[in-house]
């Protein structure tokens, strides 16, 4: 076993996730001397979506230049640097566009430029930095001298003191490789390499199902743009049988990209640890969602939008929904993402925010974490009201995006079909799926499509998903749960077939959620309740459990910023005990 340096993070994951824990690291004074990343691809800072991997060429972001997260090179002073003819609808005769959503692949570039960058500030800090590329960790054991042992599928073993789990998205096939014409997810969209004369169902409409369109249309036909921008679609011939049908639950489009006035998101909107073990103790040791929501969205829409504020003051959060999400249940989806796109176009031509969307998109973000304090009531209130209403609206759809949907929904070639929660997607022998639903007029469907794209987006796994064997099979992690204010409440929820409440010690009830338990700095929780302070869990589908809004390049940069400040303290109390020891 090579053992590296006397006090090393291993960051397993070389995503986004681990250049923003290069980016902290880097801006304060180290708390570690090492650091060891392992990615089992070949770039780094680039991740899942922002490569080849993600993305092609006409993959966008949701984020504009502006709503980065801050780093030590801009953008813009990137782009000036390396200017490139690859995105000529961005980046033109030079210039850029900062308030235009970049595309996935540039960004990509830009992220793998700053984690060489951070490494090179790391080590001139002299904190050594090792990284193995084309090196994918196999598995994690903790070891007797309380560091643990790296295994990589090269069967090269390393040690370090500190893991952060940066292992990012996951998309698990099914039956993608054994029937023709079924798609796990859109990724790599790569793999779609010819045209398609046929139905194809997509299941979901968030940007995941936007990514499957965008690259399915561009094989079956060619956009074409008039003067002011409006694209008219235009199908091959030998496509003429193509045409996508979009399923969702809720049948909603996500709502558009507007003129956001503030910071895209800050640090300090967050309740700090003081604040919530405060109101903890006076409150019988939960924080209420009702509080949070005044807090982050009822108080900051006040302060931007009066009017807004004084419709909604009086609303508890069901109210509040059920007022937002009226319209949306009441229009088609396409009439209404059109009067949403007017909406939005106004708000970036007169440089007006839509405040309650901003202000949502901020409490989404903020909420992450006081929600680890959350009863499990709340959560599931959380989950069951307001998630839904969140999902649709902190989608942010770029304009671009909107104008190829439409066109192809205005040559009959786009339609969304809502459906039951209990539809059933069928793999089909001969190819693609038969979808089994109830319609909205209660009719009873089977429809056959030759091609099935499963655009759900990631999901959230659980303890038995876990990769690494060694840390599961030493008890380190267990799964995320939330205690209920009120057992009435659990043995109601039991009783109307509830499979995720348990009873714990002391006859108390917990819900379990999906993912794996962690504390605020996002240190895993063993079985026993206690904090492994040396495992750090990033990965978005292991912990959104815990982070109802877990995803993002704004939330890995507020996580990386909690991880490291963690390490700090850790270093601290490690330093005091070695004082008190030295002291006896
Ligand atoms: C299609 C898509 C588009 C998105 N677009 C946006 C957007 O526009 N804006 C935004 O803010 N957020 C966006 N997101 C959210 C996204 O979660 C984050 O932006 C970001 O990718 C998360 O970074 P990550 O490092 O946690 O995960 P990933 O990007 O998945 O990176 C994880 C890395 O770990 C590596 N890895 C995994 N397992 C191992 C292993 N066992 N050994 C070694 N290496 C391993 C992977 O190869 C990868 O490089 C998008 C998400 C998706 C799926």
């Amino acid at each position: 076993m090579q053992n590296i340096y006397p006090k090393t993070i291993a960051l397993i994951g070389g995503g986004p996730a681990a250049l923003m824990m290069m980016k902290h690291l880097s801006e304060n004074h180290s708390p570690v001397s090492g650091v060891l990343i392992f990615e089992k691809n070949e770039r780094l800072g680039v991740g899942m979506p922002y490569g080849r991997g993600g993305s092609n060429n006409e993959h966008v972001a949701n984020v504009s230049a502006a709503e980065l997260p801050s780093f030590a090179i801009s953008f813009e002073d990137y782009i000036t640097k390396h200017p490139t003819n690859e995105h000529p609808d961005y980046f033109d005769k030079g210039s850029f566009k900062p308030n235009q959503v970049i595309p996935r692949l540039l960004l990509g570039n830009y992220m793998e430029y700053l984690f060489d960058y951070y490494i090179k500030t790391l080590r001139k800090k002299n904190i050594e930095v090792v990284f193995k590329t084309n090196c994918r960790v196999i598995d994690i054991e903790s070891t007797a001298d309380q560091s643990y042992k790296i295994i990589t599928e090269n069967e090269k073993c390393f040690s370090a003191d500190i893991i952060v789990l940066c292992t990012g998205h996951h998309w698990p096939k099914t039956y993608e490789d054994a029937v023709s014409g079924w798609y796990d997810s859109p990724y790599p969209p790569s793999k779609f390499t010819s045209p398609f004369n046929g139905p194809v169902a997509i299941r979901g409409t968030s940007l995941t199902a936007v990514d499957a369109v965008k690259t399915l249309a561009r094989l079956n036909g060619t956009y074409e743009a008039d003067q002011d921008g409006r694209l008219t679609y235009h199908l091959n011939p030998e496509s003429d049988q193509f045409k996508i049908t979009l399923f969702s639950t809720g049948g909603f489009l996500p709502a558009l990209r507007f003129h956001s006035d503030g910071e895209a998101y800050s640090s300090s909107w967050v309740m700090s640890l003081q604040d919530i073990y405060e109101y903890k103790s006076n409150n019988a040791g939960f924080v209420d969602l009702d509080y949070v929501f005044d807090l982050n969205f009822k108080q900051p829409l006040k302060a931007k939008d009066p009017e807004f504020y004084e419709r909604i003051k009086a609303m508890d959060m069901e109210t509040f929904v059920e007022e937002m999400m009226k319209l949306r249940k009441e229009l088609d989806s396409f009439d209404l993402i059109k009067a949403e796109y007017r909406e939005a176009e106004k708000s970036i031509k007169r440089r007006e925010s839509i405040s309650w969307k901003e202000t949502l998109a901020a409490f989404s973000y903020a909420m992450n974490y006081p929600a680890k304090h959350f009863s499990a009531e709340d959560m599931l209130r959380l989950r069951k009201t307001m998630m839904p209403l969140i999902s649709v609206i902190i989608a942010s759809l770029p304009q671009a995006s909107y104008k190829e949907l439409i066109s192809l929904y205005e040559a009959g070639l786009l339609d969304l079909v809502q459906v039951d929660k209990e539809s059933q997607v069928v793999p089909n022998a001969n190819s693609g799926a038969v979808y089994h639903y109830t319609s909205v007029d209660n009719e009873q469907r089977e429809e056959h499509y030759p091609m099935f794209v499963d655009a759900i987006g990631q999901q959230s796994f659980n303890l038995n998903d876990f990769p690494f064997e060694g840390l599961k099979q030493t008890e380190l992690i267990t799964s995320a749960y939330l205690d209920f204010r009120d057992n009435q409440k659990a043995l109601e929820l039991i009783k109307e077939g509830e499979a995720q409440v348990y009873q714990g010690y002391n006859n108390n009830y917990y819900l379990k959620l999906p993912g794996l338990k962690i504390n605020d700095f996002f240190q895993a929780l063993n079985p026993y309740g206690q904090i492994i302070d040396s495992l750090y869990i990033m990965a978005v589908p292991f912990i959104g459990g815990l982070n109802p809004d877990y995803s993002g390049l704004d939330f890995c940069d507020t996580a990386a910023e909690r991880i490291v400040a963690s390490l700090k303290i850790t270093d601290i109390s490690s330093e005091m005990s070695n004082i008190k020891n030295v002291a006896s």
